[in-house]
């Protein structure tokens, strides 16, 4: 194996940079902090055959037990900045949404409200088509900048393929960059609006508790008769359900909660049971929207 370039660290425990706090070690962890760098990270772990994954805020993340086998990058430094020129706000990929969204309000622009409550990073968001209270990402993302062993591109939004939760970003394409195009407005307005949302989302979500937040895709089925995942887990009587160290929250029963040195294994397997109640009363199959990084186990009963 040729030498690690600097910066990468052997067997870094992963679990704390996830907001569930479960899960193993990487073989290999690095947070490149300009984009040089970063690819040439990339090229080593190509060249290593090493699998790359990248860790946002690890907002809706699911490490394996075992620990992710290859290159986990989480960007810092240059690649986590957020900049203005003009209307248009540049985040490095490593940028926290919601420091984004108070900084842009303070510049007096409109346009990132909807991320003061996605507690990811711009690339996880952008990976992940991230919204909240119709706010649309697609509608401010101007352009990404993407990295590879290859090298850096450009992509417009329209390139991306965005639909419910998803992109067409590949496994190991590094979002390094996102540019916003925003529009002028008031900044006491916009910190009002930032305040209101921040309240809304009090009221309606736990606060305070170790979750990747909402764990299922609201279902595209007719059979769901229009109700939300959390909806139909609450119906099917899955608020509170417990798995070792993992509970479906009393608040919110489409949020996991890790309320007692929970494993992966513990969230999989209430996930699989919450999934089973459901289907067995509805005949929905809800999907995952949390990422797994890493190998895991899906239960025996995940398959309906
Ligand atoms: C309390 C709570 C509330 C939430 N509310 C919302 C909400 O209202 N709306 C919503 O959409 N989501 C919500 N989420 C989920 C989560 O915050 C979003 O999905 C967010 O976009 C994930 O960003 P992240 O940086 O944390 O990504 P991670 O969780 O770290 O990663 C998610 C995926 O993105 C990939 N990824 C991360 N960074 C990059 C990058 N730079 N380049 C390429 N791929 C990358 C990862 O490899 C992984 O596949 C919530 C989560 C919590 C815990």
């Amino acid at each position: 194996m040729s030498a690690a370039p600097d910066g990468v660290q052997a067997d870094f425990p992963l679990a704390r940079l996830t907001t569930i706090r479960t899960g193993g070690a990487a073989t290999w962890f690095a947070r490149p902090g300009e984009e040089q760098a970063l690819v040439e990270m990339l090229r080593w772990a190509e060249g290593e055959n090493l699998a790359v994954g990248l860790i946002g805020s690890g907002s809706n993340l699911l490490v394996g037990d075992d620990g992710f086998q290859g290159l986990a990058i989480k960007l810092d430094g240059d690649l986590a900045a957020i900049e203005r020129e003009g209307e248009v706000v540049l985040c490095g990929g490593g940028a926290r949404l919601p420091s984004a969204a108070a900084k842009t309000a303070g510049w007096g622009l409109s346009g990132l409200e909807f991320g003061i409550n996605i507690p990811g990073t711009a690339g996880g968001a952008v990976r992940m088509n991230a919204n909240a209270y119709g706010g649309e990402l697609a509608r401010v993302l101007d352009w990404i900048e993407v990295c590879t062993p290859a090298g850096t591109d450009r992509r417009r939004p329209e390139q991306l393929d965005f639909s419910y939760r998803r992109s067409n970003l590949r496994p190991g394409e590094v979002v390094s960059r996102a540019a916003f195009r925003l529009c002028r407005g008031d900044p006491a307005a916009i910190r009002a609006t930032l305040a209101t949302m921040r309240e809304r989302r009090r009221e309606a979500q736990p606060s305070g508790i170790k979750t990747f937040g909402s764990t299922f895709k609201n279902p595209d089925d007719e059979r769901a008769g229009g109700r939300s995942a959390g909806q139909l887990l609450d119906a099917a009587a899955c608020r509170g359900l417990r798995q070792g160290g993992a509970r479906f929250s009393e608040v919110h029963a489409n949020f996991v909660e890790n309320f007692d040195g929970a494993t992966t294994a513990d969230v999989l397997e209430l996930m699989a049971a919450g999934r089973r109640r459901v289907h067995e009363q509805f005949g929905v199959e809800l999907e995952p929207e949390v990422q797994v990084l890493g190998a895991v186990e899906w239960p025996s009963g995940w398959e309906l």
